[in-house]
């Protein structure tokens, strides 16, 4: 074990609040493709801005429902890795001590949900998730019901069916994840910023295209004193200020690190 990753078993070892900040890289080990590499066949001919917009919801929503249910499928698709399974397995550990360990993604998949993470903070939102497009309450969806499916080729978009909002009767119901020029979702980032604050390590995984606001908030934890470890296969504007850099991938890094406590 080279000595950078012993002082980091040791700071996992120590650490009784945790937060692990995670980006696509923990998700494209899986084999969720980005927004970007989503974008093959009928969808390469988008902007990602024709698809990713309320003015593109409005003007235009079967194609942009059909985008995102057609990716929520490929979640489907997918497992979470063996780094989704230690975090959800360390959030065990340190809650069985009265210690805590918060999850925040940019993620809109579920995966580290299926890994066994719970109250995930999700500061892009959810592909799994819906709600009004005029008043924001939450509503239910099932995309599988909708016939698309994981490995379905497009050449057009296809009808998803209108669905009302419960509550207002007026507003549809939209995908809850943070459109451009959307804020972050204010609970999940406030909670995330709260939780960086009181953090002893921070851990920030496959994170190497993350975004502002977002991409601030291991500074935050660094400037409270918390000790910082990445983990991307390539250094990033990050590694210098981490207190360990690791040049590896989560599903690889993370068991090993964690080797004494999943
Ligand atoms: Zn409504």
């Amino acid at each position: 074990m080279s000595s950078h990753i012993q002082r980091a078993t040791e700071l996992v070892a120590e650490a009784e609040s945790v937060v692990v900040l995670t980006g696509a890289g923990m998700s494209a080990e899986s084999g969720v493709p980005t927004f970007r590499d989503a974008q093959t066949g009928l969808w390469q001919r988008f902007a990602p801005e024709q698809l990713a917009t309320e003015e593109a919801f409005r003007a235009n929503p079967s194609m942009v429902w059909t985008w995102y249910v057609w990716r929520a499928m490929l979640v489907d698709s997918v497992d979470p890795n063996a780094g989704h399974h230690a975090i959800g397995t360390w959030q065990q550990h340190l809650a069985a001590r009265d210690g805590s360990l918060t999850v925040a993604t940019q993620n809109v998949d579920d995966l580290h949900e299926r890994g066994g993470a719970q109250d995930v903070l999700h500061l892009h939102g959810s592909l799994h998730s819906y709600r009004c497009l005029e008043c924001g309450t939450p509503g239910t969806f099932d995309p599988a019901s909708t016939g698309i499916t994981a490995d379905q080729d497009f050449d057009h978009e296809t009808f998803v069916p209108t669905v009302h909002c419960d509550h207002c009767e007026l507003g549809v119901l939209r995908p809850n994840v943070v459109w451009f020029g959307e804020s972050l979702p204010e609970q999940a980032f406030a909670a995330a910023v709260s939780a960086l604050q009181q953090a002893q390590l921070v851990v920030v995984v496959g994170s190497s295209g993350l975004v502002q606001p977002a991409a601030s908030l291991p500074l935050i934890a660094h400037e409270a004193g918390a000790s910082l470890i990445e983990i991307n296969p390539a250094a990033t504007t990050l590694s210098d200020t981490a207190d360990i850099y690791i040049p590896s991938t989560a599903a690889v890094a993370l068991p090993e690190l964690l080797a004494d406590i999943v």
